[in-house]
């Protein structure tokens, strides 16, 4: 049994905690809404009175917030400094999606403070924090992430090391370009098809078994009607809302310009979920995106 400390029991961040205190770990946790640690302690974590009080005296401490700014002003100085608060050797796990000089500021100050961190950004949306199945893409030393796997295994079935400090982080924005690309290029490929009088299940079934299949449309076809138990099934509530789509593609964005990377695609497909936004959708899962393709609001 280990003793952790777990800030941030949001959508995915709670049955996260969930999942390790089913694993048998003694979870200490906090949040800054009272019913989601309600939700956590009805699933057998520990309530702290706040996050120094979840963390103290915890070998391994997870976070799972929103955004650099969250994780910045949780754990340094300039903050609620609770890196000072930790026993020397213990490991920092976040799991957050922040930009990558969030995650470096953070993994260099817990170094200097001879703590151990692992930058830890998951996929596999609300279902998989719920099913355990997510996939975790780490940046920090192979020996860090090699001592977080059999935490992280009680929360995820796939477990990479991206590389060092900051490389879980720049996987995780290319993976999420990429999926907001296929996203928005199968909601166009459909919509075309159907306006010329296609059925949306045949032309999925059709695309799925040719060359233009891929994840979006195979596992999680935007289109309503078409498959069970997505999003697009229940009118695009739940899943992976769009307004954390634009963080990401933002994401994406600053670390092209770092590098000068043509990202033509990329930039694209952040302007179509920025307006699907802009237009009161930010809410709503990304898969959503497919009623930009078409003439009335509601495919279904
Ligand atoms: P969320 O907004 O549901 O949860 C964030 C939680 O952090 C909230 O409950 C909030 O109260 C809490 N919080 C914020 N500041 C805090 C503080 N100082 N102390 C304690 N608690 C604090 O967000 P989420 O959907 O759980 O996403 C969390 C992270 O995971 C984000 O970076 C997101 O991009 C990433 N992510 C989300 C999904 C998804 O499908 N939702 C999938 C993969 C990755």
């Amino acid at each position: 049994m280990t003793r952790i400390g777990f800030i941030g029991l949001g959508n995915m961040g709670g049955p996260m905690a969930a999942n390790l205190a089913k694993a048998g770990h003694s979870v200490q946790v906090f949040d800054l809404v009272a019913e989601n640690i309600e939700r956590a302690i009805a699933a057998g974590c520990i309530a702290a009175g706040d996050a120094r009080e979840a963390v103290t005296s915890c070998e391994v401490v997870i976070s799972m917030l929103p955004a650099g700014e969250h994780v910045r002003a949780l754990w340094l100085p300039e903050g609620q400094d609770l890196l000072a608060a930790l026993p020397e050797g213990a490991l920092v796990i976040d799991c957050s999606t922040i930009d990558v000089d969030s995650a470096r500021q953070v993994g260099e100050a817990a170094r200097a403070r001879g703590l151990h961190f692992i930058d830890a950004p998951v996929s596999g949306g609300v279902a998989g924090a719920a099913a355990g199945t997510l996939t975790f893409i780490v940046g920090g030393d192979v020996a860090d992430f090699e001592a977080a796997n059999p935490l992280l295994a009680c929360m995820g079935q796939n477990l990479f090391h991206a590389g060092a400090l900051g490389a879980g982080q720049i996987a995780k924005m290319c993976n999420n370009m990429l999926l907001a690309i296929h996203m928005a290029g199968t909601a166009e490929a459909l919509a075309l098809g159907v306006k010329e009088g296609l059925d949306p299940a045949v032309l999925s079934t059709i695309m799925g078994k040719s060359s233009g299949n891929n994840w979006s449309l195979e596992r999680y076809n935007p289109w309503p009607g078409v498959m069970e138990n997505v999003p697009a099934a229940r009118h695009y509530q739940g899943g992976f809302m769009t307004r954390l789509m634009v963080k990401d593609l933002g994401l994406a964005m600053a670390l092209a310009e770092h590098g000068h990377s043509a990202v033509p695609m990329g930039a694209l497909a952040r302007n179509l979920f920025n307006l699907h936004a802009a237009r009161g959708q930010g809410s709503r899962d990304f898969s959503s995106i497919v009623e930009l393709y078409l003439d009335k609001q509601d495919p279904a």
